[in-house]
């Protein structure tokens, strides 16, 4: 049985690292998080962040507006949080009702400001291997493969998905941390045996245990993305675990894993915004 990664434990710990490190700044780092409507499954993501962000010592606001909000308003409120001195990060909660065109919103985001790391400049600096803000679930990645004791350096890494949000920056990263990496996504011929090939194995694709045992290679590392709600409503990952974990050296469960991740990458990209916008970078 592979070891299970406690997503919840590392995240933890990543957010006290935080706390500790806002203790010593003259200041509070400011996020505000917009949300447009009230999708449920959003609304107990931005709770869980204003919890961590207050906890942490951010200074940290939601900004609600309402479902039927016009595009030209959400933009005029991204503009003012942009010039906003108190706002370090400000992050749009998507997806976004159909009346407004989420490019447009993201790309308003002043990039130095843009914690979520969707802005072009940001995923541009990101694919030229310059420093910028990355996207937290990728990131949360990176640091669990780390706590895993992933030797990353020539390792076969095998990305399942290829979306703008998790798929293509991770395996921007993992690129970066010198792995050899496979894309895979829908259009992939024979999934299972490029999965058996993975050393390192990240599943990004929305799909019920869609990864099953014999997917994975002996001893690979497993880092399950997806969160999916199954027909009894517990929450359920893309990889089959049960089937999964004897074959995994490690493995993060769902939930528990990356999820708790997200959040804490998320409190970590405002604190590094705050930290580059004083000139403060690696203080
Ligand atoms: P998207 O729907 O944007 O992308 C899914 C990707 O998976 C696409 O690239 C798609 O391929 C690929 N795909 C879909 N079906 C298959 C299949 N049968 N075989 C191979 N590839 C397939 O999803 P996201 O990237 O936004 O999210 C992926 C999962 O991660 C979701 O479950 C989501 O809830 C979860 N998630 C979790 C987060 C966390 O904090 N833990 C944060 C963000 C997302 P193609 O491009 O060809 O269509």
């Amino acid at each position: 049985m592979g070891r299970i990664i406690d997503g919840k434990a590392v995240a933890a710990r990543l957010r006290e690292g935080l706390a500790a490190r806002i203790a010593a700044l003259p200041f509070r780092p400011g996020l505000r998080v917009v949300r447009v409507g009230e999708d449920p499954a959003s609304g107990v993501y931005v709770r869980n962040k204003d919890r961590a962000a207050a906890a942490a010592g951010f200074d940290s606001a939601t900004i609600q507006l309402p479902a039927d909000c016009r595009e030209s308003d959400l933009l005029m409120l991204v503009e003012d949080l942009n010039i906003d001195p108190a706002v370090d990060g400000i992050l749009v909660q998507l997806p976004l009702p159909p009346q407004i065109r989420q490019d447009r919103v993201i790309a308003a985001i002043d990039p130095a400001k843009d914690v979520d790391g969707f802005h072009p400049v940001n995923a541009g600096r990101l694919a030229t291997q310059q420093p910028g803000l990355v996207p937290c679930t990728p990131k949360g990645v990176m640091h669990l493969l780390r706590e895993a004791g992933a030797r990353l350096p020539g390792a076969r890494a095998v990305v399942l998905g290829r979306s703008q949000i998790v798929g293509r920056p991770m395996a921007q990263l993992l690129l970066a941390a010198d792995c050899t990496v496979t894309m895979a996504h829908s259009r992939t011929r024979d999934l299972p045996a490029e999965c058996r090939r993975a050393e390192i194995l990240v599943a990004a694709v929305g799909r019920p245990a869609l990864v099953r045992g014999d997917w994975i290679g002996e001893g690979a590392i497993v880092i399950d993305v997806g969160i999916n709600r199954g027909a009894d409503g517990k929450l359920v990952g893309d990889v089959a675990f049960a089937e999964a974990a004897p074959r995994a050296a490690a493995i993060t469960p769902v939930p528990g894993g990356v999820g708790p991740m997200t959040i804490a990458c998320l409190l970590e990209n405002t604190l590094e915004a705050a930290l580059a916008r004083r000139g403060l970078a690696g203080a």
